[in-house]
């Protein structure tokens, strides 16, 4: 059997390691770096970028841990260099990988030529273009950054969030166009680095798809931080003066204005199909992405699959990845047991926030019956001896249905979990766990957790 899989980020490079193990001939396309936009411009840099940014935090609180005499300075440069270095030893580590494996690496673009057969125009210049042949098709190319359709948004300097990875200084004053999960990770570190920072989120309440409960009480701990957070707000222009930005927005009907040095246009992100001559072989897109079967990732065109970003289902780094184990899966007829719609989702703001499984409103709107339990990490022993005891744990559970109602779930079983707070998003792994399995609350109090560890959170919304 012989897949060729197009785009090496984290859904095309994991799925090509994972066909090769189970002896698959497989020919993996890139035009950029190997590791996508996760491994370049995504996931490791900005987490590179957060941990210079909690240093520095560190650094700015030391005095109230009993440590004086601190005397530092703080050099943007060697936060990007780090970062560069970060990104180029993991890339390098899966282009160890994937030689390893004998999987056959093509550097240039491609796109079909027909349902079976791949033309890529190789990325050194004196190549010429090359066709290959498979019997499956993974496409994996992933997203690009959106923008507005208002005046000034294609001004030069107007950052995405690849470029603010690579700018020279910390701006002073940075407004962030859009409080989704990449505008608000931005907004936090680069409050950490010493810029004032303006958010302006079109919305009623900042991450749209996240608990609004959890959103409503981040946006009030971003705000302690000095992160200025307007929602509702709808940027209708960007304009140049002399030396600095002025963006233009609608709030209530009233026209207000933020000046910024820098912007970040970071208003999410759109499937990256434009290349790959979709309409020419019949394949099925929209404008969120190509369309698959949610559960096998095939499209319209059996022998063809879309995983990650480019099917626009759910934007994340491991999505794209187990959406390419299912769609293999499906290649190879094994069977699974992956859930992909208990799929766990963090913000690495500071402080974290994260999620998995169904939201109390979401649960609301689908009629289901449950009840929420909440607990504080001010009352958790290891987040007070660390000093962050900012943020909560709600855990929504299904309730037994009164007279009249039904529900398609077990009574006690757990459908979600949302928090805010320092580890969020390695403490969401446990309760990810339990919703992937369908555990219920009972099953949950009986496990024993250690004390003292953020994870008490859990176990003290359980109880509460
Ligand atoms: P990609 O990683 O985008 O890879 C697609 C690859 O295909 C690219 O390398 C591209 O060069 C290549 N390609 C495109 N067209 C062609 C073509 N025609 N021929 C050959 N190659 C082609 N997700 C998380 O889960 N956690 C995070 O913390 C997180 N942080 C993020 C921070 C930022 C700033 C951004 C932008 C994204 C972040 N994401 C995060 C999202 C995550 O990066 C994506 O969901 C993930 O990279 C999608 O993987 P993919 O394999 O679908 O596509």
């Amino acid at each position: 059997m012989k897949i060729i899989i197009i785009g090496a980020g984290p859904g095309g490079y994991e799925t090509a390691l994972l066909a090769a193990e189970r002896g698959v001939e497989v020919v993996l396309v890139e035009s950029g770096h190997v590791g996508g936009t996760c491994l370049n411009e995504g996931c490791i840099p900005t987490k590179s970028f957060c941990k210079n940014a909690e240093v520095l935090d560190g650094l700015r609180e030391a005095e109230s841990f009993g440590i004086t005499g601190l005397d530092f300075g703080f050099d943007f440069s060697s936060v990007v260099s780090r970062k560069n270095a970060v990104v180029e030893q993991l890339r390098g580590g899966v282009e160890g990988l994937l030689a390893h494996k004998n999987i056959t690496l093509v550097r240039g673009k491609a796109s079909f030529k027909d349902e079976h057969t791949i033309t890529v125009i190789p990325s050194e210049v004196e190549g010429s273009p090359q066709e290959y042949t498979a019997d499956y098709v993974i496409i994996a190319t992933g997203s690009v950054s959106a923008s507005l359709p208002i005046p000034g948004a294609d001004l030069p300097g107007i950052l995405t969030s690849k470029e603010i990875l690579d700018i020279e200084e910390v701006p002073q004053r940075l407004c962030v166009i859009g409080g989704g999960v990449i505008g608000l990770e931005f907004a936090s570190v680069f409050r950490s680095f010493g810029s004032e920072v303006t958010v302006l989120e079109y919305c009623k309440d900042i991450l749209p798809r996240f608990d609004t409960d959890l959103a409503k009480r981040l946006k009030q701990s971003l705000g302690k931080r000095g992160i200025e957070i307007n929602t509702q707000a709808q940027v209708t222009s960007i304009e140049k003066l002399d030396s600095e930005y002025r963006i233009t927005y609608l709030r209530k009907g009233k026209e207000e204005t933020v000046l910024a040095d820098k912007v970040l246009m970071a208003v999410g992100r759109k499937a990256n199909v434009g290349s790959l001559n979709l309409a020419d072989i019949g394949l099925e897109y929209t404008g969120r992405g190509i369309t698959v079967d949610d559960r096998t990732m095939q499209t319209n065109i059996p022998h063809i699959y879309a995983v990650g970003d480019i099917n626009g289902k759910m934007m994340l780094a491991h999505a794209a990845t187990f959406q390419g184990i299912v769609a293999l899966d499906h290649i190879m007829g094994i069977e699974n047991h992956i859930d992909l719609s208990v799929m766990p989702a963090a913000v690495f703001t500071s402080p974290e926030a994260a999620s998995v499984g169904m939201t109390e409103d979401e649960c609301k709107e689908k009629g289901i019956p449950v009840k929420c339990l909440k607990s504080f990490f001010r009352a958790n022993g290891k987040a007070v001896t660390m000093g962050q005891t900012d943020g909560f744990c709600k855990l929504v559970v299904a309730a037994q249905p009164k007279d009249g109602q039904s529900s398609p779930y077990m009574t006690g079983q757990l459908l979600g979990c949302h928090l805010y707070g320092p580890h969020a998003s390695d403490i969401v792994q446990e309760a990810c766990a339990l919703v992937t399995r369908k555990a219920t609350l009972e099953e949950f109090k009986d496990i024993i957790h250690t004390h003292p560890t953020l994870a008490e959170v859990l176990q003290s919304a359980a109880h509460s």
